[in-house]
């Protein structure tokens, strides 16, 4: 494991921390991060978001990773994660980008023709155009392969019927990746075809969902006889599946990327400054059994996290860290959560950033807790990859596989 950086690395950190001064303001250390989830995007936020893309997308800062023949810097993945890294220190707009970047653009790549490529990478690299996934069903979430939407090909083009839901940033993209159901006699996994669908074409409805923490960052996405071009389709028809895959493997090898030590020195300076029975709470016995125990929790996430970062920096592809980091990492945040707003007393209920402590971050973050341990597969889904592709322990039993997915037993009457 390395915990340095090599020279190389140093210098590069320096030269992405001088641009930052010159270009962003610095976080003030003594408050909390905000607390941006990219999920309360109003017109003036996105506009902010894009101006913000843009400048870096001038100075050479935007997707380095990317080949620079779509505007990227054939960076190293781990140059990416140091100015991730630096970037976070600065006060920024929140990122409305992460599922475009860092799993749609790649998928992209990996099946696009030269034209997508052409047409499609450019202007998401600048953040001119947002995108989203329109992967999740009613019916299909963890079991994705069983998804219903169906396009069936008319002409040129495909005419697109069904639902997506949880479809973050649906309401404010330009573009969405989806995969539909194009052949139901085939095998579940084999009749999948993906599709670019333009957001803005007409049988396309976005329903907001309200979600518990006030925000609406996902939505229900209705398609009624969208026509998309047989031009829009990525992959051949049929291999969807193969190409989702793409999509899901670079959303894992994101979400592990995110690991980290998250809000332990938020946490400790609420306890300094909280008071229970008269006294700061941290001078109470419990509460500092239980930061003592949150924290050495935090550093195993921290230092697994550094695993993933010393793989990408020998230019390895990462392990399963980013499933552990995330099967971990997720229920820690939420027991945090919980702990901080309890440690609140009375205040715990009130949710205005101007009154409750830390902006309110602690209420925040034990709402949209739950979501966290559901988004990017859910606790129980990631232990069964950890069980089966880690621990190499029998795989689930899998009755519907092989069979034509009409003949699948459902409710739907109607198939
Ligand atoms: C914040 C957030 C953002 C999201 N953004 C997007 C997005 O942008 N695009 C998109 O397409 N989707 C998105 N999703 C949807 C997400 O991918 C799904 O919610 C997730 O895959 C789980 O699917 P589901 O909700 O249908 O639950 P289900 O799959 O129905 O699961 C229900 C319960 O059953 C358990 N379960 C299911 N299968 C098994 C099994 N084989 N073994 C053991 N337990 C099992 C699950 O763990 C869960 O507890 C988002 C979700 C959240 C919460």
């Amino acid at each position: 494991m390395d915990f340095n950086d090599t020279p190389e690395e140093a210098a590069f950190r320096a030269r992405a921390r001088g641009w930052l001064e010159k270009n962003a303001e610095p976080l003030d250390p003594s408050k909390v991060a905000p607390n941006e989830m990219g999920e309360r995007e109003d017109a003036a936020t996105i506009r902010r978001c894009k101006a913000w893309q843009a400048k870096k997308a001038d100075a050479g800062w935007a997707c380095i990773t990317w080949p620079k023949e779509y505007g990227g810097q054939d960076a190293t993945p781990m140059q990416r994660v140091i100015f991730n890294q630096e970037e976070a220190k600065f006060r920024v707009p929140p990122n409305i980008y992460a599922i475009g970047h860092g799993m749609l653009g790649p998928t992209i790549m990996a099946h696009g023709s030269p034209e997508q490529k052409k047409r499609y990478l450019p202007s998401m690299l600048r953040g001119e155009e947002v995108w989203c996934q329109l992967f999740s069903e009613p019916a299909a979430g963890s079991d994705l392969a069983g998804l219903r939407t169906s396009a069936v090909k008319e002409g040129t083009d495909w005419l697109l019927n069904g639902q997506k839901i949880w479809s973050t940033g649906a309401h404010f993209c330009d573009w969405g990746m989806i995969v539909t159901r194009t052949d139901p006699s085939a095998a579940k996994h084999a009749g999948l075809t993906y599709f670019i669908v333009d957001m803005h074409s007409r049988g396309i409805e976005v329903r907001p969902i309200k979600q518990i923490n006030g925000a609406s960052g996902f939505n229900e996405v209705f398609f009624s006889n969208v026509r998309v071009p047989d031009s829009n389709r990525l992959g051949a028809v049929g291999d969807g599946w193969r190409v989702a895959l793409t999509t899901l493997m670079n959303e894992r090898v994101a979400i592990g990327a995110g690991t980290g030590s998250g809000r332990f020195k938020d946490l400790l300076r609420l306890a300094k400054q909280t008071r229970r029975n008269g006294r700061p709470a941290i001078e109470d016995s419990a509460v500092r059994q239980k930061l003592a125990d949150f924290y050495v929790r935090s550093k195993g996430l921290q230092y697994t996290g550094y695993r993933t970062l010393s793989a990408l920096s020998r230019g390895q592809i990462p392990g399963p860290e980013g499933s552990i980091g995330k099967a971990v990492g997720a229920p820690l945040g939420q027991q945090m959560a919980a702990f901080a707003v309890e440690l609140q007393g009375a205040l715990g209920a009130v949710a205005d950033k101007e009154l409750a402590p830390q902006e309110a971050l602690w209420q925040e973050a034990y709402l949209s807790a739950p979501g966290l341990r559901i988004a990017g597969g859910t606790d129980e889904i990631l232990k069964n990859i950890i069980a089966e592709r880690v621990l190499r322990l029998p795989p689930e039993i899998r009755v519907d596989k092989e069979k034509p997915f009409r003949d699948i037993p459902s409710g739907n009457i109607t198939k």
